[in-house]
């Protein structure tokens, strides 16, 4: 088994060869075929979250190096623990990596993504920068036929993030704008969606004028440049006083303050992206438009079904992908931190 892990936080990925794993109980063993490169795992790799003004969450209890990142996994089952049923060897499957407890009522209630002490597959135990990863029990496991497995991987993540974002918008009108910021690669997934969700295009908000081809591809209707002079007077005015949702997938203190303005009174505004920062809210300003934040963390196991099976009936455009061998995992991230990547970069195993 060969992984590119992470020996200590800030530090490059280092190539560990060791015996392949042997599943115990209800474990199964997963030969990885291709794996995302999400933003999260840079931010795993530094050690912490940036709350802006110095803050930060530390990242070294939950994950307490070496740890293998990855956490968009998709791959065949080469081993199965002696208690795990319902699943057999050759199956090629997408795994759930928001894994909890299993026992508390938040993970009973069918939400382990929120779970207190979470298991998740390339944050809190190994992932999928590996040619093998352990799931802890065949019901994370996802069928994906017909779709490609590079493809299948990345709805784990940035599709299930998008998805689980998107959900979170209630009472959105036919004809009502929705805006969202950011097209990396979850936010072009959330383009995607929304056209099948919601019906009309979109508006993006996209500062980086090379990603918007893909932008429109994906589905977008207005592309705007959010730090383009007046951005948010010229969209407020387009839009008659502002759109009814926006979903900042950025999560910078730039892009949220900008989701906030764009909103028109009774507005929702949920907030995705992990990229860092502090903002500041008024108070005032949310009664007297009333809107509503929300934030939202990926997506629960029975979302992953709806969603995969979506995309399986074939509803959703590919994703634009960057297919790189396993051995470049440290140069696919330094690429994702220097905004290089357009697309989703999957790591072929
Ligand atoms: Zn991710
Ligand atoms: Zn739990």
């Amino acid at each position: 088994m060969i992984s590119q892990r992470i020996e200590q936080f800030g530090r490059p990925l280092a190539q560990v060869i060791r015996d392949d794993p042997l599943p115990r109980g209800t474990e199964v063993i997963i030969r990885v075929g291709h794996c995302g490169v999400c933003h999260s795992d840079i931010h795993l790799q530094d050690g912490h979250f940036d709350l802006g003004g110095g803050a930060r969450v530390d990242l070294t209890r939950s994950v307490a190096p070496p740890r293998t990142p990855g956490h968009e996994i998709a791959g065949t089952v080469v081993a199965i623990g002696p208690d795990a049923q319902n699943v057999q060897i050759g199956q090629q499957r997408v795994v759930y990596p928001w894994i909890g407890c299993g026992e508390c009522a938040i993970c009973r209630g069918g939400q382990e993504q929120m779970c207190p002490s979470p298991a998740a597959l390339g944050v809190n135990r190994d992932g999928g920068f590996a040619t093998h990863v352990v799931v802890p029990h065949p019901r994370y496991l996802i069928d994906f036929a017909p779709l490609a497995e590079a493809q299948a991987c990345v709805y784990a993540c940035s599709g299930l993030t998008a998805y689980g974002a998107l959900k979170k918008i209630r009472g959105l009108g036919a004809g009502d704008p929705l805006l969202i910021i950011g097209a990396g690669g979850v936010g072009l997934s959330g383009i995607r969606l929304a056209r099948h969700l919601f019906g009309p295009p979109p508006w993006v908000a996209e500062p980086d004028r090379t990603r918007w081809p893909l932008v429109r591809e994906a589905g977008a209707g207005e592309v705007i440049d959010p730090h383009a002079d007046g951005a948010l007077r010229s969209l407020q005015k387009t839009t008659l006083g502002g759109v009814a949702a926006a979903v900042d997938f950025v999560g910078s203190a730039a892009s949220f303050s900008f989701g906030l303005g764009a909103l028109r009174k009774g507005g929702t505004l949920v907030s995705v992206g992990l990229f860092g920062g502090a903002a500041p809210v008024s108070p005032a300003m949310l009664v007297l438009k009333a809107v509503t934040v929300i934030g939202s963390y990926v997506g629960s196991l029975s979302d992953m079904h709806e969603l995969m099976a979506l995309a399986r009936s074939g509803a959703l455009p590919p994703m634009p992908l960057n297919v790189r061998g396993l051995s470049h995992a440290q140069p696919a991230l330094d690429d994702l931190r220097a905004g290089r990547v357009h697309g989703r970069t999957v790591l072929s195993a």
